[in-house]
């Protein structure tokens, strides 16, 4: 037996799935319903998700044509990396928003975007070595979101969409990636939160390459924009279930008002003892101080990269471009 599967709701079940991140677990939910079983999220495809994905279908005696869809709820590999090999297993189509689907083949199927990433991050001042390890992990994540999936249904904002026997409304909410989707049961006061509310940690927010020019403007308008739910249970993508939904969102928007704060200082402080423009990677050093995993760098210098490009949207700091690098200053 899987300790790890509960049935948290009638009919709805979570269980925790390894992931090779610092996370090292996202929260995998199952839908029964008459029409079938509903997954939410894969998890990444390597050998061990397999093994822990056959054990849960066994444990809850789920046969594999009985899965009746697979809902992705954002392109991330933790999220979307199973997708292809659950789709082979059980016939079910994939479903998700069509923003993700084009994120799914800008950064999943096409193999210069790793090249890319790393050359965008050497723009804002990442070192060669760092961003090397940045281009490697990309091509890394290849394989652990192989297969995709053939079968994809497409999914609107504001879509009804049945989950097990309840009915879920669907809720766009850009930010953590630009076609993250959540989603409502007013019926039942659930929220499926995916990484758009978190317990403990706050979701990462990224500058990538090609991404909307201030994904910490729409991750903080998603959140105002669920806030008020009447949710009794918030279902997030890793980490235990969330009670209080209102207060959890006061947290991260304060977190993220106390980081922008911090940046501006930070930047104040470097221009007024010696620098007259700062690198991001500057500011992501001394806003990260040092950190234990290389990958724990593309994080931290992504936050901060989406950090102050919220700054330069409100026009608080300004950017500039000299000899192909981009600096920040006030
Ligand atoms: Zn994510």
């Amino acid at each position: 037996m899987n300790s790890n599967v509960e049935e948290i709701y009638p009919g709805i079940y979570k269980f925790s799935l390894s992931i090779p991140v610092p996370l090292k677990a996202i929260n995998i939910y199952l839908f029964k319903g008459s029409n079938g079983w509903t997954i939410v999220d894969c998890g990444f495809h390597n050998n061990e998700s397999e093994t822990a994905w056959l054990q849960v279908f066994e444990e809850l005696n789920i046969k594999y044509n009985e899965v009746s869809q697979i809902v992705v709820t954002h392109y991330h590999p933790d999220h979307y990396g199973g997708a292809g090999w659950l789709q082979k297993l059980t016939g079910a189509p994939v479903i998700l928003l069509d923003l993700e689907k084009k994120n799914i083949e800008r950064m999943w199927q096409n193999t210069t975007f790793a090249s890319r990433k790393k050359q965008f991050y050497l723009d804002y001042g990442i070192p060669e070595d760092i961003a090397l390890i940045i281009e490697d992990e990309h091509i890394r994540r290849y394989e652990a979101v192989s297969p995709h999936p053939s079968k994809i249904l497409l999914l609107t904002a504001g879509d009804e969409i049945q989950l097990g026997d309840y009915e879920f409304k669907t809720i766009w909410s850009p930010g953590h990636t630009e076609g993250l989707m959540t989603f409502w049961s007013e019926k039942e006061a659930i929220f499926l939160a995916n990484d758009l509310v978190l317990p403990k940690i706050t979701p990462n927010i990224a500058l990538n390459p090609d991404s909307v020019p201030n994904p910490l403007n729409d991750f903080l308008t998603s959140l105002r924009k669920i806030r008020d739910l009447p949710a009794e249970m918030t279902l997030p993508g890793h980490r235990q279930i969330i009670t209080n939904l209102s207060k959890r969102v006061d947290e991260i928007i304060a977190h993220h008002g106390d980081r922008l704060e911090l940046v501006t200082n930070i930047l104040k402080s470097r221009q007024e003892s010696s620098d007259n423009v700062v690198s991001a990677w500057d500011i992501s050093k001394e806003l990260f101080g040092p950190l234990k995993e290389p990958i724990q760098h593309r994080f931290a210098f992504a936050e901060t990269l989406s950090h102050l490009e919220y700054l330069v949207h409100s026009n608080e700091i300004k950017k500039m471009q000299t000899n192909n690098k981009y600096f920040y200053y006030i």
